[in-house]
């Protein structure tokens, strides 16, 4: 365990702000890098991660199993400088499609849903959308159950005809290991709650009301796991946060960085002064997201996830000019 350090790590525990993620459900489909930050290459240990680095000659006093920056070793800060950068940049690129495609993709609104399968009628819902446009305000299925008696269970089973993904249960929900996902901000943020790990490679994700396609891809990136998005019914979903939120997480910070090129210089000095085992970068939306395993020892037997929040570490970093 690494003392060092720890006393200035900020909890952020404390966010309140939900709102629910802008975005589409996972699409099982799409082909998931999964590279997990450790140096699975062990005859690679040794050379530095830079394509572009100059350095030839040995320098035996340099320890070349720290830090790994996503399974390489960088030989200087230098280096590792620019190995972040390089990773700033694909992160930074990467996700600037998704997001345009998942917001034109035509989705069938809540309650003609409903009506189709017909656990609505068509008094109920204009009865609904009445109230929804005179309070100028609330989500329609929030309406169906307020002025229309309806069971939240059935929004629920109706979102998720909208939305083609499963309503998951509480069932084998472990909150001690699901603390360790992601930050506290993300989870409260983009309203996602994880609920388990079957198998060892896929972890079941729950959204408030709509699926968030970026949030579970950084998910998926992160862990190693394969995510696989649902639904929780807004009573199960109240049970799950509470639970998760008094669990112990992950160490996290947020910083703030200017532009590419600080932001490359904090993480660089957080690897080198860290100097952990493993560390990821990863975009989420508006931010950021850097986790580093300080011990082997750290990582359990699913993808990367984290044993315990023991040496593990997670830097946020917002992204300047965005929400
Ligand atoms: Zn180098």
């Amino acid at each position: 365990m690494q003392e060092q350090g720890r006393s200035s790590m900020l909890g952020l525990d404390r966010y309140t702000a939900m709102s629910p993620g802008v975005g589409a459900p996972t699409g099982l489909d799409d082909e998931v890098r999964l590279d997990v930050p450790w140096a699975t290459n062990e005859s690679a240990r040794g050379v530095c991660g830079n394509a572009a680095c100059v350095s030839s000659w040995t320098m035996p006093w340099r320890n070349r199993r720290r830090p790994l920056f996503e399974g390489e070793w960088g030989c200087s800060g230098r280096c590792l400088m620019a190995m972040v950068r390089a990773a700033i940049r694909r992160e930074r690129g990467e996700r600037s499609v998704s997001p345009v495609n998942s917001v034109h993709r035509h989705r069938v609104p809540l309650g003609l849903v409903m009506l189709a399968q017909g656990w609505i009628t068509h008094p109920q819902l204009q009865m609904a959308l009445e109230a929804q446009r005179s309070s100028g305000s609330g989500r329609i299925g929030d309406w169906l159950v307020s002025e229309c008696g309806l069971e939240s269970e059935q929004v629920t089973r109706g979102l998720s005809v909208q939305w083609s993904c499963p309503v998951l249960s509480l069932d084998g929900f472990t909150p001690e290991q699901m603390a360790l996902v992601a930050p506290r901000l993300f989870l409260e943020e983009f309203g996602m709650v994880p609920l388990r790990i079957a198998g060892s490679r896929l972890i079941y994700m729950a959204f408030e009301a709509r699926l968030d396609a970026s949030a579970a891809l950084a998910v998926e990136q992160m862990t190693g796991l394969k995510v696989q998005s649902g639904l929780l019914e807004d009573s199960h979903l109240r049970i799950a946060r509470a639970r998760l939120l008094e669990c112990e997480a992950v160490a996290a910070k947020l910083e703030q960085a200017g532009d590419e090129d600080s932001l490359a210089a904090r993480m660089t000095a957080v690897l080198e002064q860290r100097q952990p085992v493993g560390s990821r970068l990863v975009r989420l939306h508006g931010y950021y997201w850097l986790r580093i395993w300080l011990e082997s020892r750290t990582k359990s037997s699913a993808g990367t996830m984290p044993r315990s929040a023991e040496d593990m570490e997670d830097y946020v970093y917002p992204i300047q000019g965005r929400g």
